[in-house]
Parts: structure tokens; C-alpha cells; sequence
């Protein structure tokens, strides 16, 4: 990565003036008050650009808003909508003027797009649709969507490249895929570029331990599960399986620090490239274990967390984890974060809010 590319870590100051005037232009970022949203405008801040984020506050909260000033030094613009209201956001792009988006409003939850399948096709599929047809004709001219490795579904071959076939296993899984079907082919009609970034798992927390993951009712992923069991809210841990062909036979994860996340979006706000989509996989390369997991994450909290082992869960794949060469090349980006760091600050996040924003 050239020193010129190279996004604030999250512990140092911004050092430029175009950090603080916001010289970089503007960028709209969807889903702004959400876990990976809200890191990522911070990163944004650091690097000179202006933020107007928006949300419907489906999945978060709004103090996140004074947090990210907080922490940034200078507050993000924000209007309060859902994605599918067209209008609404015409009304920002015309406000606003932003000449990036970073896209990262949708739903999550596999096995809730299960149970819901058109909540999952209305928000992820439509809301993309509502934002492409809001920014068309606007000067926007770089887009930058979350997509997941969901889409690789169980794949046969790791690591997983680019080029992996899509088999997505689930609505969430589809609708992302038909996002990103989407997206390229609107940026196709018109002159603008960007990337489709494939994550693997987020999780840890700011280093200041202010903002974080806040997962509504039980925690679905693993991280802020176990962090809740060591905060007290939870009992024990379930671990879904030790008969898989692995070392230890839980199942092998790509956990990326949730800020290095937000570095490879400013990375790939720098990177793209007029007229070109990109698939790009956003994750360190290495596989952990769930046991793995536990034991940095006890290492981390100071004491031990308690868990069983249980059945698998239905769905999970054995193994799991990027070729993270494209995105070295492409975007000249890599997460430096260890799984030490990512436990160190997801605890910093949980024990010092247990309840997350409440
Ligand atoms: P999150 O739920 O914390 O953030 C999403 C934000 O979008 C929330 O603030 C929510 O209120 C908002 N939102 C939801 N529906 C909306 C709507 N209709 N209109 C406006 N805002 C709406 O999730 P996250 O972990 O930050 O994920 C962000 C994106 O990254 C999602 O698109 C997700 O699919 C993708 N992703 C996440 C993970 C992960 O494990 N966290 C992995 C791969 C991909
Ligand atoms: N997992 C677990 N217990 C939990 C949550 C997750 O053992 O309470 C395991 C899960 O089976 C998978 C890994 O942890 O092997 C990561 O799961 P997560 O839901 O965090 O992410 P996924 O890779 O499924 O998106």
C-alpha cells in the first residue's frame, strides 16, 4: 500500500488537513449507525472525507451518532430513512452531493432469512434497488458494497478465491448475491466504479472499547456470544460440533478485526477504478478454530469462559477461509490485526458497556 492510500489506524490522530475539512469529497454510507458502518465512518473522518450516513435504526441505536463524533473529532451529517423510500434518499443525494457510496444498510441474519425470506429479498434486494435508481444521474461516482462470503456457501476447495463458484445456501446468502448481480450491472450503464467485498467473520471492537457489535436479543455469531457469557449475561457457551475433520474438530473461521474492515473500505474508495466492478474477499487469510476462539477470547477476558459442546448447527460449513491476494493487489490493503487484538478490544467493547448501548 502506498503511504498516500494508507487509512489512519484507529488509534492515531488524523494528521492532514484534508482530515479535518473533509477535502476528499462526500460519501454516502447506508446502514452508517450499524456495527461495521459506524467504524467505517470513523475511518472516513480520519481520512478526509465527509460522511452522511443514513439508517432506519432497525439494528442500532442512535448514540452511536455522538460516539462516532466522539471519537472522530467532528460529527457525520445524518438523515434518519429506510433505503426502500427512493425519494428520501434522492432528497440526500441532492443535499448532499455525495461522489462515493458505501452500502452497508441490509439485513443479516441467516436464519432469520429462513424463516422470512421477502423481509430479507425487501431489504437487501429492494433497498439496493431503491438506492441505484436514487443515485442515478448523480455524481456518484464510486460504489462500495458488503457482500459476504456466505455466498461461497460450503465450499469444496480453501482457501477461497474470487473465482470459488457462488452456492449460496440461504435467502440471506441469495439476496446478497443478487445484490451484487445488481450493482454491477447498473455501474456497467454508467461511469462509475467500485467493489463488491466479500467478508469473511468481523469481530472485535474501536480500541477505545465506545463502539462496537450490539447484536439484538441472543447473539447469533460466536464473538459476541462468548463475550456476553463472560460479562455475565449469558450462562455458557454452546459449541456447535467437535467431529469435524479439523485439528481440534470445531469448525475453521476467517475472523477479521472489524477495524481493518473499515481500512479496506477506504482502501477500496481509493482503489476503484472508473467503469470497473470488482469481487473482492475482505479477510486475513487465516483459519481459527471455535476452540481457538475461546481460548484467545478467555486469554483476553482474564478467566476462563465456560462452554459445552453440543450438536452441530444445521448449515455450518467444516472450513472456511480467504485467498486474500486480490485484495493485496488490487486495493493494497491487509488486516494487520491479530486474533490477540480482536479479543482484547471486543472485550474492552463488553465490559465496558455489558449492555451494549442501552
Ligand atoms: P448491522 O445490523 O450492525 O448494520 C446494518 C445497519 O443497517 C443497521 O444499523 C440497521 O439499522 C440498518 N438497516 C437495516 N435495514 C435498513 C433499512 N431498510 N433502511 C435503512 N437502514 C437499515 O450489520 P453489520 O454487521 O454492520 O453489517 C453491515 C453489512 O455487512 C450488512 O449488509 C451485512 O450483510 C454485511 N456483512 C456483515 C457481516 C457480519 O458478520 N457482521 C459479514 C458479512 C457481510
Ligand atoms: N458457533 C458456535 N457457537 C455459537 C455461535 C457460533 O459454536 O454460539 C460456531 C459456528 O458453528 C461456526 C463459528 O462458530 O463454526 C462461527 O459462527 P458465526 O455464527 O459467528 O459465523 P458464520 O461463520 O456462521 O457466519
Amino acid at each position: 500500500m502506498s503511504e498516500q492510500a494508507k487509512p489512519n489506524t484507529d488509534t492515531a490522530s488524523p494528521d492532514t488537513a484534508s482530515s479535518e475539512t473533509g477535502s476528499r469529497g462526500t460519501v454516502l454510507v447506508t446502514g452508517a449507525a450499524g456495527y461495521i458502518g459506524s467504524h467505517t465512518c470513523i475511518e472516513l473522518l480520519g481520512n478526509g472525507y465527509n460522511v452522511v450516513g443514513v439508517d432506519n435504526f432497525d439494528n442500532s441505536e442512535r448514540v452511536v451518532l455522538e460516539r462516532i463524533a466522539e471519537l472522530a473529532g467532528r460529527p457525520i451529517s445524518f438523515v434518519e430513512l429506510d433505503i426502500r423510500d427512493t425519494e428520501a434518499l434522492r432528497t440526500v443525494v441532492t443535499d448532499h452531493s455525495p461522489t462515493s457510496v458505501i452500502h452497508f444498510a441490509g439485513l443479516k441474519a441467516v436464519g432469520e432469512s429462513v424463516e422470512f425470506p421477502e423481509k430479507y429479498w425487501s431489504v437487501n434486494v429492494g433497498g439496493t434497488l431503491s438506492l441505484l435508481d436514487a443515485i442515478a444521474g448523480s455524481d456518484v461516482a464510486t460504489f462500495v458494497f458488503s457482500s459476504s462470503c456466505t455466498v461461497y456457501g460450503d465450499p469444496a476447495e480453501v482457501p477461497v478465491t474470487e473465482t470459488t463458484p457462488v452456492a449460496p445456501i440461504s435467502p440471506y446468502g441469495r439476496t446478497k448475491l443478487a445484490a451484487e448481480r445488481a450493482i454491477a450491472d447498473h455501474l456497467s450503464t454508467r461511469d462509475c466504479g467500485g467493489f463488491l467485498l466479500r467478508y469473511f467473520n468481523p469481530v472485535g471492537a474501536h480500541s477505545s472499547g465506545r463502539i462496537g457489535e450490539d447484536p439484538v436479543g441472543v447473539p447469533n455469531n460466536l464473538m459476541p456470544f462468548a463475550m456476553q457469557v463472560a460479562v455475565g449475561r449469558r450462562e455458557s457457551l454452546a459449541v456447535f460440533g467437535n467431529d469435524y475433520d479439523t485439528a481440534d474438530g470445531t469448525c475453521i473461521r476467517d475472523y477479521i478485526h472489524v477495524v481493518d474492515l473499515a481500512q479496506g473500505h477506504v482502501a477500496a474508495l481509493q482503489a476503484a477504478q472508473k467503469s470497473s466492478c470488482d469481487v473482492v474477499n475482505l479477510g486475513t487469510g487465516r483459519g481459527s478454530s471455535v476452540l481457538d476462539v475461546v481460548n484467545a477470547a478467555s486469554e483476553a477476558v482474564g478467566t476462563p469462559i465456560p462452554y459445552e459442546i453440543v450438536d452441530r448447527r444445521a448449515g455450518d460449513a467444516a472450513v472456511i477461509f480467504a485467498d486474500t491476494t486480490k485484495a493485496t493487489e488490487l486495493l493494497g490493503w491487509q488486516a494487520d490485526r491479530t486474533m490477540v487484538d480482536m479479543c482484547r478490544d471486543h472485550w474492552a467493547w463488553q465490559s465496558q458497556n455489558p449492555n451494549g448501548y442501552q
